[in-house]
């Protein structure tokens, strides 16, 4: 397959806006995709070599470096480069211009060896691209500079913009997993339909890459028979919201097991033979952060063919207490890490499992699951089942609550026993709800927002970023909706985080898949979650999360609280959760006796 055909459909897909059209482009190119190519063209789409999960290298070729091979691939001096560059403002349309700019030149493009005719294979694009990522060490920075400078020269002018800004990492096509997956039921079934079947395999096999050449090779019955394998992340379930015990137990039929709600990073581990993978919340491999973690289970937990799940909890060595979630941080270090290791221990809290010797589990109720899950741990003060107990009544929940936050745990997890207790990966229901001790305040709870703009700061904080446009997710039509500006709860440090994180995205125009009323200064490409607390969720005409045709929903006195790196955009809260927050807060406010509402 030519590489021309992708630079060709992402020449057409930057310049629609249209979710339908998205799908519908990006189906027309899977079709024109060859069979043993599909996976390859999926992970370029969503600029990636390969999945999160892979725990591979990112390409990570700098302005520098790019500068340096573009000057290189067009026989030219760097300042040359640097010159167009701060003119044009983007390396993708210098790239662009000087291949157009050779072709009139003859000499010159044949001393390039520049035909516009591009033979460029996908294959042998997405060879260098991984020569280019994986090279390390002494004279990597060499390989890197001449091989992308080789795949230039042979590029045509619209190749060669979007090669420049794929290893640049700033191919922003506006493409989510969402339509991935309509396009692939669309190619491959005739239409959304088939969605269900296609997201159901997703969900329990978080590869897009993989989903899309089985279904190339198979058909879309095939996805049918999908089951978890372990190395493939599961998508995460996801718990509901409650504040209200009583309410709680309605909703699971009065009848529930309900576990500590731990504060810390939510771990997915899986076995295969000898290898262990930790997998994050967001799907990252998180292995290499928590080896200590990897020998516990190595040590204390039986069988080599697993995938289970819990919490990795900081933990005082002095007395055995629980520690703030934040001190996780520190194994995100890429150097000292046994340090990180020694300094700041964790225990692991086990709560469910989803595989067992090559059997799935998801389709089985929780308490089938817990008693496989109990059958294999050798519980001690660094693996132990999350502390749990069966509630059949109120009294006993709340009690338990109390205890939970005693103990230094955030809240409880009150989960459903019922036959139907599946294991429901990649969805939020009721079969498992949350009930935190923070849902003290007004708004019942924090919500996690994308960053989609950027205002400037007056006084003190002229010329820096000093407040965001925040968006929630809408999944039904994949895109995101803002619900608050919010400028205050920031640290200095934050600020200063802020200024580079939001340079890195920063864009002219609105991303394709924001929806908003409001102009920010500058707009950002949809990629950072922060949690927001705030008084309470009102309607208002400036936004346009839920938004019928007057009004939206949005947030007054909207606090920055912390960043959430383990969420991805699409992991922020939903559209919908806003609303059920709203009609919540409706039905306290109408619950009250008369008197308190005067
Ligand atoms: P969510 O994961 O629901 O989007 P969140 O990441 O903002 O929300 P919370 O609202 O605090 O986190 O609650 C869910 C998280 O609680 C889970 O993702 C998991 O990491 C954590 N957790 C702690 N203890 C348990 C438990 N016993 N069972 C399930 N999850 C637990």
């Amino acid at each position: 397959m030519k590489f021309k055909l992708i630079a060709e459909y992402f020449d057409k897909l930057e310049k629609i806006s249209s979710r339908i059209q998205l799908t519908s482009l990006l189906s027309d190119l899977f079709k024109n995709t060859d069979k043993n190519t599909i996976s390859k063209v999926v992970y370029i789409i969503q600029g990636r070599l390969w999945p999160d999960f892979a725990g591979m290298p990112e390409i990570g070729m700098g302005e520098k470096f790019l500068i340096k091979s573009i000057a290189m691939a067009f026989s030219k001096k760097e300042e040359e480069i640097e010159k167009i560059y701060k003119r044009i403002g983007d390396l993708g349309e210098v790239a662009y211009t000087l291949k157009n700019e050779s072709k009139s030149s003859n000499i010159l493009s044949f001393i390039n060896n520049t035909t516009h005719d591009s033979e460029l294979e996908v294959e042998e694009v997405y060879e260098d691209l991984v020569k280019i990522a994986t090279s390390s060490g002494e004279g990597s920075r060499d390989v890197k500079i001449r091989t992308f400078a080789g795949i230039l020269r042979k590029a045509t002018p619209l190749e060669a913009k979007y090669l420049v800004r794929f290893v640049e990492g700033r191919l922003r096509l506006g493409i989510g997993d969402a339509t991935v997956l309509d396009a692939l039921a669309i190619t491959f079934g005739g239409s959304t339909e088939y969605r269900p079947i296609v997201e159901r395999a997703y969900n329990l096999r978080a590869d897009l890459g993989e989903i899309a050449k089985i279904i190339d090779a198979y058909g879309i019955e095939k996805l049918k028979t999908i089951s978890p394998t372990p190395g493939i992340p599961i998508r995460p379930m996801l718990a509901e919201r409650l504040a209200d015990p009583a309410e709680i137990m309605e909703k699971v039929n009065g009848n529930a097991l309900v576990d500590y709600k731990y504060d810390g990073e939510r771990a997915q581990i899986h076995k295969k033979g000898e290898d262990i993978y930790i997998f994050s919340r967001r799907m990252e491999n998180i292995t290499n952060q928590y080896i200590d973690v990897v020998d516990y289970v190595k040590k204390f937990i039986n069988g080599d063919n697993f995938i289970i799940e819990g919490e990795i909890v900081p933990i005082d060595p002095e007395s055995g207490e629980m520690r703030p979630f934040q001190e996780l941080m520190h194994r995100r270090r890429k150097n000292d890490i046994y340090q990180a290791i020694n300094e700041y221990p964790v225990s692991l809290f086990l709560f469910d499992l989803m595989l067992l010797n090559g059997q799935d589990y998801t389709t089985r109720p929780l308490l089938d699951r817990r008693a496989a899950l109990e059958s294999i741990i050798k519980e001690n003060d660094k693996v132990r089942i999350a502390s749990h107990i069966m509630v059949n009544d109120v009294n006993k929940l709340k009690e338990y609550f109390y205890q939970a936050v005693a103990d230094g745990a955030e809240g409880v997890m009150i989960k459903s026993v019922s036959p139907d207790s599946v294991y429901k990966a990649g969805s939020r229901g009721w079969l498992w709800i949350k009930l935190k001790r923070d849902y003290q305040s007004e708004m019942a709870d924090t919500v996690d927002l994308v960053v989609v703009g950027a205002f400037y700061g007056k006084g003190k904080r002229g010329g820096k970023f000093s407040s965001l446009l925040m968006a929630a997710y809408n999944p039904e039509k994949d895109v995101f909706e803002t619900v608050c500006k919010v400028a205050s709860g920031f640290s200095d440090q934050e600020l200063d985080e802020l200024q580079k994180k939001i340079e890195q995205l920063k864009r002219d125009e609105k991303h394709p898949r924001v929806i908003s009323n409001m102009s920010p200064d500058v707009w950002v490409s949809p990629a950072i979650v922060a949690e927001i607390i705030g008084a309470e969720i009102t309607i208002s005409p400036l936004h346009t999360c839920c938004k019928n045709d007057k009004a939206g929903l949005s947030i007054r006195f909207p606090r920055f609280v912390r960043w959430r790196d383990d969420k991805s955009p699409e992991d922020a809260t939903t559209n919908q959760e806003i609303m059920e927050m709203y009609s919540r807060q409706l039905k306290k406010i109408e619950d009250k006796p008369v008197d308190e509402n005067i």
